[in-house]
């Protein structure tokens, strides 16, 4: 059986998905799984799709040091005991710079190129390219593509991509990416079956809450507009990231704190977001499930941002015609959703409460100007389908 192998790693985890591509058929995932603490407990879990457990097994951290090396052991897994032939792999990269917008086949060009992207995204950069670059040396015949978060908001106009600095930042790469831009791909292509007439022409705002939080606006089902900007700490408070702050903060804690630029990174992406505000968590279940007056204010600053930020997208899209959440709390949490909702009302928001309980794909009434979706979100499916149209051509 022809296998595609999608490998989305990270800092100290690389999470792992296999997709049947028979011809002529959407790819079928067969088997998800993560290998975590790598470097410290390194353990290599998986589960087919059905969620039987396929390998529960802990390493020493020698065993499993780096990346590369979690990469080879769990190949090594696959190889003696699944029956798969590996035809291509698929990796999820954060940055695709300023031009590439869409994916690429990651050769080694492509590769020393997207070296140069990161210093744009020290943190997560790096480890997306490791497993790439082990790849060409030990397999140099694979296919391997590169699908990129920013990718999908390189259409934006100068007004949405530029900050207001010197030209010659922007030049040297200063510009607001965007990211989440593989689930938004996703989402949109989700609307052309589910609500054709509105993915066509519609002006949608789709809200990406999961740890990581970023809104898109799509007009036509192409991006004009995000919340996320040069990195992926702007716009939403997230579950440990603050989004959007004023600079003058960070000017505050250099000049008044002394604070050097690792103890601000660490703040403001580790820190901050639900986990500082609440002072209990970066889950948005335990806020819920908690009365405390800092989860209170934790979901209370959530919702609001979300609401700003939704009224800054509908000004970009002039209008707006639907609004779509998707990821882990979009998804799941109804008291999220109605309380946006409710928020949104002036824009001719009308959630329907049952619908919304019983998470229906369409969660407004009949007389909602604006309708209501949940669409789960896939990246991984999208970068399978992307890695085989590589395959096929
Ligand atoms: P990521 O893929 O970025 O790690 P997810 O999309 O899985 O993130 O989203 C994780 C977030 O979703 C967490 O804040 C988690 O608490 C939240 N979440 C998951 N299930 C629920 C639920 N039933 N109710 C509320 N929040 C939920």
């Amino acid at each position: 059986m022809d296998v595609v192998l999608v490998v989305n790693a990270g800092s100290s985890s690389v999470k792992f998905q296999i997709f049947d591509v028979a011809p002529g058929t959407e790819p079928q995932r067969l088997v998800k799984g993560q290998f975590e603490g790598i470097g410290t407990r390194p353990r290599l879990r998986a589960e087919a799709n059905g969620g039987t457990q396929l390998i529960d097994k802990s390493y020493s951290p020698d065993q499993v040091a780096d990346v590369a090396a979690a990469m080879a052991a769990a190949s090594d897994w696959l190889q003696e005991t699944q029956t798969f032939k590996l035809t291509a792999v698929g990796h999820r990269v954060v940055h695709g710079g300023p031009d590439y917008d869409r994916p690429v086949v990651a050769d080694v060009e492509v590769l020393a190129r997207l070296e140069r992207y990161c210093p744009l995204a020290p943190l997560h950069q790096p480890n997306n390219l490791a497993p790439i670059r082990s790849l060409l040396k030990h397999r140099p015949d694979l296919l391997q593509v590169a699908c990129f978060d920013t990718a999908f908001h390189r259409g934006h106009s100068a007004v949405a991509d530029y900050y207001a600095l010197p030209e010659s930042y922007h030049r040297e790469g200063v510009r607001r990416y965007g990211f989440h831009g593989l689930s938004y791909e996703y989402v949109a292509g989700r609307l052309r079956t589910v609500a054709p007439e509105i993915a066509s022409g519609g002006r949608v705002i789709v809200a990406h809450l999961g740890s990581g939080a970023s809104m898109c606006a799509l007009a036509g089902g192409k991006s004009i507009e995000s919340t996320m900007g040069f990195t992926a700490l702007d716009g939403l408070p997230m579950g440990t990231r603050s989004g959007q702050i004023d600079p003058g903060v960070l000017l505050y804690f250099m000049t008044e704190k002394a604070m050097a630029p690792a103890a601000i990174e660490n703040l403001l992406y580790q820190e901050s977001g639900l986990k500082g505000l609440s002072g209990i968590s970066n889950d948005m279940r335990e806020l819920e499930a908690s009365n405390s007056p800092g989860a209170t204010l934790a979901i209370d600053y959530f919702v609001h941002r979300i609401a700003l930020n939704a009224g800054m997208l509908a000004a970009a899209l002039g209008g707006l015609d639907a609004f779509v959440f998707t990821a882990g709390i979009g998804e799941n949490s109804s008291a999220i959703r109605a309380r946006v909702a409710a928020k949104l009302s002036w824009l001719g928001v009308i959630a329907d409460p049952a619908a919304n309980t019983a998470s229906k794909l369409l969660i407004s009434t009949p007389e909602s100007r604006v309708g209501l979706y949940i669409v789960p979100t896939d990246e991984e499916l999208m970068i399978a389908r992307h890695t085989l149209s590589f395959m096929r051509t």
